[in-house]
């Protein structure tokens, strides 16, 4: 059976591991691993920083901390903007931690140069970010060796060995668990250490599947993008914009 990937889940899974006796510890914590068994919750924010905390506030109400991986440079959202500087502020206040997500693609000539920058960008606009790790966005496509372009910024990253052999490495990535449920696998029952790789996106959008999901996630986007626009600069009726587009956001089943 394919695991639901929702809200319930997500907080099932994390009433699964407390009641393991799992701690939840940060990348730059000095970590035991196994003695007391503890997870790494990492997020990877790729599309939706209101989605972000979004989850940073229900884990909050759980009692645990993560890190939040974002972007300098993402297509869907802009970290720097006023808005946004408001969410990552509310996310560090509500425990958490913000670390650089780096899309290496972005620079292509000189991709050490585009870390540092990026790293330095983050520094400049969120001084309590933690910049001593990075996780890289679709690591697959790196052609380099990892170790080599990170060392040159001096910081580490999630996909150290220690990160992903150490620790046993889940990740939910295109929406579905890539390595099979954390906590009914052969590691959770062993009470080992785990990263678990979570995108807020896939467990708080509405939809049967991926592809629904991102669909229903561009219809919401629309919503804030005309809040934004209604913010700043453009001059119009916010609640017609909003009307029209919550009426093309029809409920999953028409009955109900
Ligand atoms: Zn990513």
């Amino acid at each position: 059976m394919v695991d639901r990937l929702d809200l319930d889940a997500y907080v099932s899974m994390i009433s699964d591991l407390n009641s393991a006796g799992y701690v939840f510890s940060k990348f730059s914590d000095e970590i035991t691993v196994n003695d007391p068994p503890c997870v790494l919750l990492r997020h990877d924010v790729d599309f939706s920083l209101s989605k972000a905390l979004e989850l940073a506030r229900i884990e909050a109400n759980l009692g645990l901390q993560s890190t939040y991986f974002i972007q300098v440079g993402a297509p869907s959202y802009n970290a720097l903007s006023i808005r946004s500087a408001n969410i990552v502020s509310e996310i560090i206040s509500c425990g958490h931690t913000i670390s650089l997500h780096f899309d290496f693609l972005r620079y292509s000539a000189n991709i050490s140069r585009g870390l540092v920058l990026e790293l330095e960008t983050l520094r400049i606009h969120y001084s309590c970010a933690d910049t001593s790790v990075v996780s890289l966005h679709r690591p697959g496509l790196y052609s380099g060796t990892l170790s080599d372009l990170l060392l040159t910024g001096g910081m580490s990253h999630t996909y150290e060995d220690r990160f992903v052999r150490d620790f046993t490495y889940f990740s939910d990535s295109g929406g579905c668990w890539r390595e099979g449920n954390p906590v009914t696998s052969l590691a959770f029952e062993a009470r080992r250490s785990m990263q678990i790789l979570v995108h807020p996106l896939w467990w708080l959008t509405q939809g049967e599947s991926p592809t629904e999901k991102i669909s229903r996630h561009i219809q919401e986007s629309a919503i804030e993008t005309a809040e934004q626009m209604e913010e700043t600069t453009v001059s119009f009726s916010l609640e017609s914009v909003r009307d029209q587009l919550s009426s093309n956001l029809k409920p999953r089943c028409q009955w109900c």
